[in-house]
């Protein structure tokens, strides 16, 4: 099968041939139809994230009918349509995976991380971690569900019932958030690079209320804001930005130094936190959740073998929506 292949943090990805998988008891072998890119691609690549498996191929919003499974598989059949996630397998064991925390299991595996993923033509994945897609996404549109939808809805869920709601960096995530929050009847600000009009309108085309420059203070205080930019000078800014007893959560796997701020800036009651990973359960939510926003997804296609472009044009922010690989 055709892959796009990271053999060294830093590197570009090399167009490579390598066997097709085959999927052990527990596993499917999925047919990729699409696989959008996410921002933590970007960091493996960039070797921001320890330990990547590699060689490796990355990707974990990855959409495909099964074609082949291993005898232990019950809850798929061949040519179900699937999406795999990025929380590719849990231990079950730990005092994590027994709180219903899985997202912090111990001995967790990720999608395209520590596991291959779906920037090539098949990907393995074990089915209890598998979600069905609804009927009314194409492959394409589905994709960004899997990583941009569901940890920016747990992101979401951290906000409790904030109704004016800030989000920092307009992205993939933000774009599904919005269409969720608005849903909810909450308010939403958004906040893009300084200068950035372009995300600025497309923010508001999504229903923001509000769209600014990320230096800027909204104009009323914000009961929570989610952070989805990998940027730490975010935070103080987020924190002056939300009302006592406000919430500040950080969406991403990655950021940069937090500078020091004033302990005024938390005082008051104000939390700030961080997502890490997802657990089935969020994505049985949002999965039941997306077809009665109903959540759309602004999705730009692109042929496999230009998974290097894409990277670099998410990197310099020159994506609106989401990006999808098409093999
Ligand atoms: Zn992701
Ligand atoms: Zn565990």
């Amino acid at each position: 099968m055709r892959a796009m292949l990271l053999e060294a943090p830093r590197q570009a990805l090399r167009a490579v041939d390598l066997p097709t998988p085959k999927p052990d008891a527990t596993q499917v072998l999925v047919k990729v139809a699409a696989c959008a890119v996410c921002r933590t691609d970007l960091h493996v690549v960039d070797g921001e994230l320890a330990k990547p498996k590699l060689p490796l191929v990355p990707g974990h919003e990855i959409v495909g009918v099964i074609v082949e499974k291993g005898e232990g598989v019950q809850r798929f059949k061949i040519g179900d349509r699937v999406g795999i996630p990025w929380l590719g397998w849990t231990c079950g064991e730990c005092g994590f995976c027994r709180s219903e925390r899985e997202n912090l299991c111990d001995r967790a595996r990720f999608t395209g991380y520590t596991l291959d993923g779906g920037y090539a033509e098949f990907a393995v994945a074990d089915e209890r971690f598998c979600f069905p897609i609804p009927k009314n996404y194409s492959d394409a549109e589905a994709a960004p569900l899997l990583c941009a939808g569901l940890i920016g809805y747990r992101s979401l869920v951290k906000t409790g019932s904030a109704k004016r709601l800030g989000i920092y960096g307009f992205g993939a995530a933000a774009h599904i958030v919005a269409q969720v929050a608005r849903y909810q009847g909450r308010e939403v600000f958004a906040f893009t690079r300084p200068g950035d009009s372009e995300a600025q309108a497309f923010a508001k085309s999504f229903g923001a209320v509000w769209a600014g420059d990320s230096e800027t203070l909204p104009p009323e205080k914000l009961d929570a804001a989610i952070i989805f930019a990998p940027v730490g000078p975010l935070v103080p800014l987020a924190l002056r930005a939300v009302a006592k007893g406000g919430t500040v959560v950080c969406g991403g796997i990655h950021m940069s130094d937090i500078p020091a701020f004033p302990y005024d800036l938390l005082w008051q009651e104000r939390t700030l936190c961080s997502v890490a990973n997802l657990t089935r359960r969020d994505g049985a939510e949002f999965f039941a959740l997306a077809p009665h926003v109903p959540v759309r997804t602004t999705v730009q296609t692109f042929p496999l073998a230009d998974a290097n472009a894409v990277l670099n044009r998410l990197r310099s922010g020159q994506i609106h929506g989401a990006a999808v690989l098409v093999p």
